[in-house]
C-alpha cells in the first residue's frame, strides 16, 4: 500500500456536531435537539425554501460556476463590488483555497490560541506551521502580543494571519481600538496576508464592535470570511464567502473548484439575502436566548462566558465526556471542547426559548445525578 502523505497521517480532523439523526439511531429515543454546531433554530427563511422549490427543476443542469446572480445581489445588499466576490461550499473551503494560493509547505499561519480549529487543520493539512499566540485570561485577545508578532517576529516564511471576530468557540471579539491598530500594523506590511472571520458579525452587538469590511478599502491585504451557515440558515447548503480586494482574490478563484456552489445553494442564498427581516429577527432570538442561558446558568453557580456570538460556554467543573454522554441519552446534542484543550467546557447554542428551557433542564438533571 502506498503510504499516507506525512501531513495527514498526524491530523487530527474536525470534530462537527453530532448529528441528530445519528443520535437517535444509537439511543433508540425519538426526540433530539441540538444546540451544538450554532445553526439557526428558526430554520431558512420560508422564501428560501421557496426558491429552494422552485429551483429543483434545474438540478440536472451544473450551476453557474461565476455565481453570476449571487454574486450581483449579495454586493448589491452590502454595498461591494461582485469581482471583490468569491463564494465557497461554506467559509471552511474558502480557508483551504486562500492558503492553497498564498502558501507553500513549511510557510507560518499565525493565529491566537483557541481560534476556530478548521482554519487550522487546513494550514496542517497542506504542511504549513501553525504558530499560535497566547490569549489573555477570559480567553480575551492579546493584541499587544499579535502586533508585536507583526512587527518584531515576522519572517519571510509567515504569511497569513486568521483572526476569527467574534471567536468560536470561544465567543470574544476585537475591540475597534484593537483591530484600528493591528490594520494600521498590516497596513505597512507587504507581507502580511490578514484574514478576518466575520462568521458571527449579524450576533455581535458590544458597542466596539467594529466589521471587517470596512477596512477593505483602505486595506489591500485584507481579506473578509462572511457565511450563511449561521444568521441565515444555511448551513445545510454550504454558502461562504470572502471578500478582497480584486488582485488578491484573483488567485484563489483560479485554485477553487469550477463548480463548487451547487445551483440550489446559490438560489438559496439569492432569496435569504432578500429576507433581511428573517436575519433580524434571528439574531433577536439569538440574543434572547444567550441572555437567558447565561443568567440561568450563573444561576447554577456555573462559571459562564457571554459570547458575541450565538451561543455561550460554560464550565462543568469535571469532565465533559460522561455529562456529553447522559446528555444525549436524554435528548440533547450539546459541544464539548475537549478537541480544543478544554476538559470541563462545554459550548451551547441559543435555541428556541422551548429548546433553551429544555436544555438547562436535562442539564440540571445530568449535573445532579
Ligand atoms: C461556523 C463558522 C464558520 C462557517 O463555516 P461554513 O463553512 O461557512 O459553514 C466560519 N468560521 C467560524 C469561526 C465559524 O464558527
Amino acid at each position: 500500500m502506498l503510504e499516507v502523505a506525512q501531513p495527514i497521517k498526524n491530523l487530527v480532523p474536525y470534530v462537527t456536531g453530532k448529528p441528530i439523526e445519528e443520535t437517535k439511531r444509537e439511543y433508540g429515543i425519538k426526540k433530539v435537539i441540538k444546540l451544538a454546531s450554532n445553526e439557526n433554530p428558526l430554520g431558512a427563511s420560508a422564501k428560501v425554501k421557496l426558491a429552494v422549490k422552485k429551483a429543483i427543476n434545474e438540478i440536472h443542469l451544473y450551476p453557474d460556476g461565476a455565481c453570476y446572480d449571487l454574486k450581483q445581489a449579495y454586493a448589491k445588499t452590502f454595498r461591494l463590488k461582485p469581482e471583490n466576490l468569491v463564494f465557497g461550499n461554506g467559509s471552511d473551503e474558502l480557508m483551504g483555497l486562500i492558503l492553497q494560493a498564498y502558501c507553500q509547505p513549511g510557510d507560518f499561519v499565525v493565529m491566537f490560541d483557541l481560534s476556530f480549529v478548521a482554519f487550522k487543520i487546513h494550514a496542517q493539512a497542506r504542511c504549513l506551521n501553525v504558530h499560535e499566540i497566547k490569549l489573555k485570561d477570559g480567553f480575551e485577545y492579546d493584541m499587544d502580543a499579535l502586533i508585536s508578532f507583526v512587527e518584531n517576529q515576522w519572517t519571510p516564511k509567515h504569511k497569513v494571519i486568521y483572526l476569527p471576530n467574534p471567536n468560536n468557540p470561544t465567543g470574544v471579539y476585537v475591540r475597534k481600538n484593537d483591530l484600528d491598530r493591528l490594520i494600521k500594523a498590516v497596513q505597512a506590511r507587504k507581507d502580511v496576508l490578514l484574514v478576518l472571520d466575520d462568521a458571527y458579525m449579524e450576533f455581535a452587538r458590544a458597542k466596539d464592535y467594529a466589521v471587517a469590511s470596512d477596512y477593505l478599502s483602505s486595506t489591500p491585504n485584507l481579506l473578509v470570511l462572511r457565511t450563511m451557515s449561521k444568521a441565515y440558515g444555511l448551513g445545510g447548503l454550504r454558502v461562504g464567502i470572502l471578500i478582497g480586494d480584486g488582485k488578491v482574490v484573483e488567485p484563489i478563484n483560479k485554485v477553487r473548484v469550477p463548480f463548487n456552489l451547487s445551483n440550489l445553494a446559490q438560489v438559496a442564498a439569492v432569496a435569504a439575502l432578500k429576507d433581511q427581516n428573517h436575519v433580524k429577527k434571528s439574531v433577536k432570538v439569538a440574543w434572547q436566548g444567550i441572555d437567558f442561558l447565561y443568567k440561568e446558568l450563573k444561576k447554577m453557580d456555573l462559571p459562564v462566558w457571554k459570547s458575541q456570538g450565538n451561543f455561550v460556554l460554560f464550565d462543568v467543573k469535571r469532565p465533559t465526556g460522561p455529562v456529553f454522554e447522559s446528555l444525549l441519552k436524554k435528548g440533547l446534542i450539546v459541544r464539548p471542547l475537549k478537541n480544543y484543550g478544554l476538559p470541563t467546557i462545554i459550548r451551547l447554542s441559543s435555541g428556541t426559548m422551548a429548546e433553551n428551557r429544555f436544555a438547562l433542564k436535562m442539564l440540571k438533571k445530568v449535573l445532579s445525578e
